[in-house]
């Protein structure tokens, strides 16, 4: 079968480690029909757009997509290009598994959590306002108007938004996701005891979503800075975690962190019915054009595209080999040699062909 997606390289690394993962989705056999899209810099240089209308269609289409990293532009009208996608295709759900391999730098062994992040509210939303604008004045005099607690006439806002509606589509695909994937545990991530009206219906919308499910799996709830204490205790203590958008995006870089840094920490963003593949790292920047940098993470989020598409028998090939060259240690990239300088480190390139070269061996003895 061949499927239709939408790739995006990015920019930055993003083209490096988007190669990468298609050398290995060849090896694999899989068949993809690849629709080439920009966005970000090379867009902007391109067409003047950072986020071309083009490409939104052609994800819109494809309802698929494998997306490399991209900049955030400084004072160039998108926030984020990033959270723009994410925001148009209403991709309510960022998925990072936190899965560790066995490797000597890294502290805990077993760890197996899968961070689900709402993606489209809270402090992300987008709702801003700078200091002394003359909205910001509106905004602060009608809050002050309102509340006992006063704002000080001098700052800025950055609203957050938290709806049952979203809380609510978030908790059903977590409870959906434990139950297909044997998951046993949804944990909620709040802090509303400090924030009761936002953070507080996060958590009453978690518990009474999670009724319909009653009996099935074990929920529980933890406030975000005890959940940042025990993750690096007992990480093996967690299954799914759900949290709102800022904590999330945080925890999935500690998740990150636990497994051995950002190279191996893949992700999905994923809607009512399309969803776009790209690793939790960004553009890097520095490490552009060098072949550097580890392509490990963009390999992983493309085997959660094929999980996605029903493809788990490849995704499990293309993670076995990836498993077996992380842990062999030999033909990996600087950030996993003991030494970041140390000079048997390969290059993307060649870490990807490792990876592809292990699949065929297994693709050929099946
Ligand atoms: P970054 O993730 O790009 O890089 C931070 C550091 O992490 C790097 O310097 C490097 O040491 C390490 N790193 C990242 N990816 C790696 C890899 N594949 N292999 C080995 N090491 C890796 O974070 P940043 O420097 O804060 O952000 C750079 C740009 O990327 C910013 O403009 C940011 O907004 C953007 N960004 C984009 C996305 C996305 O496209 N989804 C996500 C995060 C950040």
């Amino acid at each position: 079968m061949s499927y239709k997606a939408t790739l995006i390289p990015g920019d930055g690394i993003g083209p490096e480690v988007t190669e990468a993962a298609l050398i290995c989705l060849d090896a694999l056999g899989v068949d993809f029909e690849w629709d080439k899209k920009s966005a970000g810099k090379n867009a902007l240089e391109k067409y003047g757009n950072l986020l071309p209308q083009d490409t939104i269609d052609s994800i819109r289409k494809n309802k698929i997509a494998l997306k490399g990293p991209i900049t955030t532009p400084v004072g160039k009208g998108f926030r984020s290009v990033n959270v723009a996608i994410r925001h148009m295709l209403d991709l309510y759900v960022c998925l990072r598994p936190v899965k560790s391999f066995s490797l000597p730098k890294v502290f805990h062994k077993n760890i197996d959590i899968v961070v689900m992040r709402e993606n489209t509210e809270d402090l992300y939303a987008g709702v801003e306002f700078p200091p002394n604008g003359i909205d910001t004045n509106k905004v602060i005099e009608t809050i002050n108007s309102f509340s006992e607690k006063k704002i000080a006439s001098d700052s800025a806002l950055s609203i957050k938004p938290i709806s049952e509606s979203a809380s609510k589509r978030i908790f059903e695909f977590a409870f959906s996701y434990a139950q297909k994937n044997n998951r046993k545990k949804v944990t909620c991530v709040h802090k509303a005891n400090i924030m009761k009206y936002t953070d507080g219906l996060f958590l009453k919308t978690f518990y009474e979503t999670a009724k319909k499910f009653e009996g099935k799996i074990t929920v529980k709830d933890v406030i975000v800075d005890n959940l940042a204490m025990q993750l690096i205790m007992r990480p093996q203590h967690f299954d799914i975690l759900v949290l709102p958008n800022l904590y999330g995006d945080i925890i999935s870089d500690l998740g990150a962190g636990l497994i051995g840094g950002l190279g191996l920490a893949a992700g999905a963003n994923i809607g009512d019915d399309i969803a776009v593949f790209e690793p939790t790292h960004g553009s890097a920047p520095k490490y552009a054009g060098l072949s550097k940098v580890n392509p490990v993470a963009t390999i992983l989020s493309a085997s959660l595209m094929l999980r996605y598409l029903g493809e788990a028998a490849k995704a499990d090939i293309l993670e076995e080999a990836v498993k077996e060259v992380v842990e062999e240690g030999i033909k990996v990239t600087y950030d996993l040699k003991p030494r970041r300088d140390d000079p048997t480190a390969v290059s993307t390139r060649e870490m990807a062909e490792t990876i592809a070269s292990k699949i065929k061996e297994r693709v050929n003895n099946k």
